[in-house]
């Protein structure tokens, strides 16, 4: 079994990125927009903010109040596509569930939607002509990349289909010439499907759903699942580790795999801006 090492991606990456944004004439300026008082949301784009600041890439929050309507929102959006400073724009999530995240996603400048969650980016994905690829699905497949785990062919199973995280992987994978399913929470005999995976990508928010009798000997296994364990706080994945981790041939530990190559590729898009 091996360990895909997640941190140790990440830290390189950021290297040749700093170097990278250093040697820039423009350099990227980005806004990240905060509704409301979510915890994670907060944490998420302090989180966002720092590696910015590390890297030099200016930033600001635009932290707008909960009761905000979608029509003021929608008119942020356009202040911020009208202005040349402004290169990339972002909505972090969770937002108040009197949005409609959809309609102001869409409402960004395609050419400033970094987190390429817009229909206009998700749809040139799924077209394999991407722009801007969302943050995790482009961490996955670099994380790929970098192992050298062949994709052209294999049977790739991912499980989970939301626009943020399980779609756009499956399009990054069929677009690597995978042969992809795509399973959900309506999906018969999941085990079944599972257990034909060379590559697993697992994307459900179920702490530990993911056992040994659902994987083939020898798959690639890529947790994205983030859960808080309540009675010891402890962050695990969607897989069971310790129950999989013999049966593999690589596999991402939580926290330490996909989770740190989320936001250095927020900073890859981020530079597609300016190039
Ligand atoms: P969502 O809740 O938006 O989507 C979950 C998906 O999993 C849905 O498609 C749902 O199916 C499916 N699902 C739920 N239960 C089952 C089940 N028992 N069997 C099969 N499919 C199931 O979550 P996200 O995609 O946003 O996130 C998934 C996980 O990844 C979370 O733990 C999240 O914290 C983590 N995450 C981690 C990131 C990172 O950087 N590492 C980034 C983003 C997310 P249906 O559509 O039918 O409801």
């Amino acid at each position: 079994m091996g360990i895909i090492d997640g941190k140790v991606i990440s830290s390189k990456l950021k290297e040749e990125f700093r170097s990278k944004i250093d040697s820039l004439e423009k350099k990227p300026f980005l806004v990240m927009i905060r509704i409301g008082d979510d915890a994670a949301a907060e944490i998420y784009t302090r989180l966002k903010g720092k590696t910015c600041l590390e890297l030099g890439i200016p930033y600001t929050e635009l932290h707008l109040k909960s009761d905000i309507t979608q029509e003021e929102l929608l008119s942020q959006i356009d202040e911020l596509n009208n202005d040349d400073k402004v290169t990339a724009i972002l909505i972090e999530s969770p937002i108040p569930y009197h949005l409609n995240i959809l309609e102001a996603f869409d409402r960004i400048d395609p050419k400033k939607d970094v987190d390429g969650l817009s229909s206009y980016n998700l749809g040139n994905l799924a077209g394999n002509h991407p722009i801007f690829t969302p943050a995790t699905p482009l961490g996955i497949m670099t994380l790929l990349k970098e192992y050298r785990i062949e994709i052209e062919g294999k049977k790739c199973v991912v499980v989970g289909r939301s626009n943020l995280v399980g779609r756009p992987m499956a399009m990054c994978l069929l677009n690597a010439n995978g042969t992809v399913t795509i399973c959900h929470s309506r999906t018969k005999d999941l085990a079944d499907i599972t257990r034909q995976a060379d590559i697993l990508v697992v994307a459900i928010g179920k702490p530990k759903y993911i056992k040994e009798d659902m994987i083939k000997e020898g798959a690639v296994v890529i947790d994205v699942g983030i859960n808080r364990l309540e009675e010891t706080k402890k962050i695990v994945g969607d897989v069971d580790f310790d129950q999989v981790k013999d049966k593999c041939s690589y596999i991402t530990p939580v926290p330490g795999g996909v989770g740190p190559m989320t936001i250095i590729s927020l900073i890859q898009n981020l530079i597609k801006t300016v190039e």
